[in-house]
């Protein structure tokens, strides 16, 4: 039995805490926040291929009690035309479709369950160094604490301090010319189907929405900004000016967004989005990564969290297959990287989708048009969905 220590409380870190504690491991999880996971960010959709990773774990009942089915989206341009529709993936064969949940709401719930689970769990533990050995590893907190474990995993996401500790040089993450924003309205009704997310480039704005089964209307939008904003920057988008300079974005569109946005009460401020095509180094001897700090994806795949889900199960079967850590960690990545990298680049072939300058908006308008009318079989995102994880096949290690 191994003592993992786990940087980082999200789905990630969560959801590998608790495999680990599944395959006799003992995992410790170490979050630098609070319980609570105020703040995270408004809301996902999780993919099928994230749900049925979910499965072995006996996840995917507690996921699918907090959020509701989202089968299907409509795709549409900001002159009111919808291009099509299709389903977002599955179903799996026992019916299940994909998830949106408030992403504060599923931080808690996997907290939890890992702390019922018997996973030892500590928060406002903010991992600032580690070090090792050929036999062990040890990490520092902010608060000047010190654990010592037989493992390392950074799962402490897009900022990650462990990638750093592991390779000083890595590069920074890649800013992704668009800046999200969203929120919920309520008391606005419209007559679309519950549970179908509606995404519209507009003229400006990428903007989607989805009517959940209580009638709240669950929103984003997803404004171009070419330069990465600084934080004085985005302090000056902050604030009542807001709300105006969206409705000045959607309105020339012929589409729910500017109902949308003013019946909202709370929208929230903007923030900047960034992907990591590729992190050169993920581990080192007894120290790794997962999720977002290996590998984060735009938010245009759609499929962040189902990666961190992914990895969280591959990275426990590892470590239960492969009995040196450094063996394990290289096996995580021979079985990881190939398909990260190619979700990432996915979501950034999205992404640039929602961006586009004034002549490029009417040459997207017009090929997607075209391409929209081919067979859905040539889903360029399907890859992503169709993925699978077999829990119970061994993993096989090549000789190092
Ligand atoms: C706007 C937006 C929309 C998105 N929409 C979707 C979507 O619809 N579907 C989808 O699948 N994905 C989506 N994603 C991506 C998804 O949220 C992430 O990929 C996913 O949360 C990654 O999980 P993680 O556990 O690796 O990282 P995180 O969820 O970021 O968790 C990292 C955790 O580590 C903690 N931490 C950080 N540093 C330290 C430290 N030094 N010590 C200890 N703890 C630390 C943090 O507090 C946090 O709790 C979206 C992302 C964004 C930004």
């Amino acid at each position: 039995m191994a003592r993992v220590l786990i940087a980082g409380g999200g789905i990630a870190g969560a959801i590998t805490a608790i495999a680990l504690h599944e395959v006799g491991h003992e995992p410790v999880l170490y979050e630098a926040y609070d319980r609570s996971a105020e703040g995270v960010g408004a809301f996902l959709t999780l993919a099928v291929n994230g749900l049925d990773a979910l499965t072995p774990l006996g996840l995917k009942p507690l996921v699918k009690s907090l959020g509701f089915d989202t089968p299907r989206m409509t795709l549409g341009l900001g002159n009111g035309r919808r291009l099509t529709e299709f389903p977002l993936g599955g179903p799996l064969p026992d019916g299940t479709v994909s998830q949106t949940v408030l992403r504060s709401d599923l931080y808690v719930a996997l907290r939890d369950e890992a702390a019922r689970r018997g996973v030892h769990t500590e928060f406002g533990k903010r991992l600032t160094g580690a070090t090792q050995t050929s036999s062990g590893v040890t990490a520092t907190f902010a608060d000047r604490t010190k654990t010592d474990g037989d493992l390392l995993i950074g799962a402490d996401g897009l900022r990650s301090a462990v990638r750093r500790i592991i390779d000083p040089s890595a590069p920074a993450p890649r800013y992704v010319p668009l800046l999200n924003t969203g929120g919920f309205t309520r008391g606005l009704k419209l007559d679309d189907e519950p549970g179908v997310l509606h995404m519209v480039f507009g003229h400006k704005v990428f903007f989607a929405h989805v009517i959940a089964p209580d009638g709240a209307i669950w929103w984003f939008a997803n404004v171009p900004h070419a330069a990465e904003p600084t934080e004085s920057d985005l302090a000056t988008m902050r604030g009542p000016g807001w709300r105006p300079r969206l409705l000045d974005l959607v309105r020339s569109d012929r589409a729910r967004a500017a109902e949308i946005v003013e019946a909202t009460e709370t929208i929230y401020e903007p923030w900047a989005t960034y992907d990591f095509p590729t992190v050169p180094v993920w581990h080192r001897g007894r120290i790794g990564l997962i999720g977002d700090a290996a590998h984060a994806t735009s938010p245009a795949a759609g499929q962040g969290a189902s990666m961190a889900i992914e990895d969280a199960v591959t990275m426990a079967k590892c470590l239960r297959d492969v009995s040196d850590p450094a063996a394990a960690l290289t096996a995580f990545e021979t079985l990881r990287r190939e398909r990260v990298e190619a979700v990432v680049a996915q979501g950034k072939r999205n992404g640039d989708a929602k961006a586009p300058g004034p002549v490029g908006r009417v040459i997207r308008d017009f090929f997607m048009t075209r391409a929209l009318r081919k067979p859905s079989g040539d889903d360029p995102n399907r890859f992503m969905w169709e993925h699978r994880i077999d829990w119970a096949a061994p993993v096989a290690v090549s000789p190092v």
